[in-house]
């Protein structure tokens, strides 16, 4: 995980160098590491999905609620929430595996600013899994507010597997303090998997590296922060609207309900280079082609294993598998290559 720069006054963000840099690896990268396949064809019409183990660590300072204690309910709020909204769009499901809680102030206050104990104490002694477990930390961010979360992306899992994962915003959860419905964790969720925010690289060529979404002046991505904004164009020499409906620009929680096609596809590709995403035919159908293994294949990972504990008080407890539900999908999702890659760390800030 890139982190992100501390006390910066807004989230951490991929330079355009640094976007030009990724993407030009993943050119090489799309074709050297995984070999491409169609998604299976399943019995019925069914669609392939794959899915992916949550491991949820709450870090708190002490055990109330405004110290980070997160009710179970909360977080299992927060999962069908996940599944519900990525469900629409992708044919992606997410199953809470285990939650463990972990008592360590600092690192439930200043997650962003002391990096290297936080990285000692919390993201070393809890991150559990492999390519495709996405691990959560939920903490606050006491030195900048706005913050909501921000996240590893794909690309750098090869290199550090350690630092993958998502930092987020203990209260933005469904029937949390900040009143938010849980679609912080749903945007990060699309930086894990890969996605840039809609207004990378600002009204220039290729900007988020999706064709369908328009592009977006960074300046301009926080107006609908507080409400949702008539539609606007604060890219006017660009094609289309600011696209302020979806997940993965900053606006307000009612504001943001939608990823594109493009983006799923990305995703997609993404996940597929760098965490070994594989699409199967749900166990219930028979399939024409590949195998049907009913959930995607993960890599080096340990399930749900406890994490080892180096000093911290540390609990694990067992989620419930496939809270929240899977969403069955309303059409097979295309399995278009998308050429482009992308960024590291996402901060969110004021929605995000
Ligand atoms: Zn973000």
């Amino acid at each position: 995980m890139r982190y992100p720069t501390p006390l910066a006054p807004a989230g951490s963000h991929v330079s355009s160098n640094d976007q030009h840099a990724i993407r030009a690896q993943y050119a090489l990268d799309r074709r050297a590491l995984v070999p491409r396949a169609d998604p299976p064809t399943c019995a019925n019409n069914a669609p392939a999905t794959a899915n992916l183990n949550l491991h949820w660590h709450v870090v708190y300072a002490n055990e109330t609620y405004d110290g980070g204690f997160l009710p179970d309910d909360q977080i299992a709020a927060q999962m069908a929430f996940l599944n519900s909204e990525w469900g629409k769009f992708a044919p992606l499901t997410f199953t809470l595996v285990n939650t463990t809680r972990t008592l360590n102030e600092d690192g439930f206050n200043y997650a962003r600013e002391k990096v290297s104990d936080i990285r000692t104490g919390v993201v070393t002694a809890l991150h559990t899994g492999g390519a495709l477990d996405i691990n959560v930390y939920s903490v606050s961010f006491e030195l900048v507010p706005d913050l909501r979360g921000f996240s590893s992306f794909p690309w750098d899992f090869k290199n550090n597997t350690v630092d993958d994962g998502i930092f987020i915003k203990w209260n933005s959860l469904p029937g949390g303090s900040l009143k938010s419905n849980g679609g912080s964790l749903v945007h990060e969720v699309g930086h894990w998997l890969g996605l840039y925010h809609t207004w990378q690289d600002g009204c220039t060529s290729p900007n988020d590296e999706v064709d369908d979404t328009p592009a977006e002046d960074p300046q301009n991505a926080g107006r609908g922060l507080q409400t949702c904004p008539a539609s606007f164009d604060s890219c006017p020499t660009m094609p289309g609207q600011d696209p302020i409906h979806n997940y993965m620009t900053y606006a307000s929680d009612d504001c943001r309900t939608e990823f594109t096609k493009g983006q799923v596809a990305r995703l997609l590709d993404q996940s597929t280079t760098y965490r070994s995403l594989k699409l199967a035919c749900p166990t219930s159908a028979s399939i024409n082609g590949s195998s049907s293994s009913g959930s995607a294949s993960a890599p080096a990972s340990s399930g749900s294993s406890a994490p080892s504990t180096t000093g911290n008080q540390t609990q694990t407890t067992t989620g419930t598998p496939g809270t929240g539900g899977a969403l069955s999908l309303s059409a097979t999702q295309s399995w278009t290559m998308v050429a482009g890659m992308v960024a590291l760390v996402c901060m969110s800030v004021g929605l995000v």
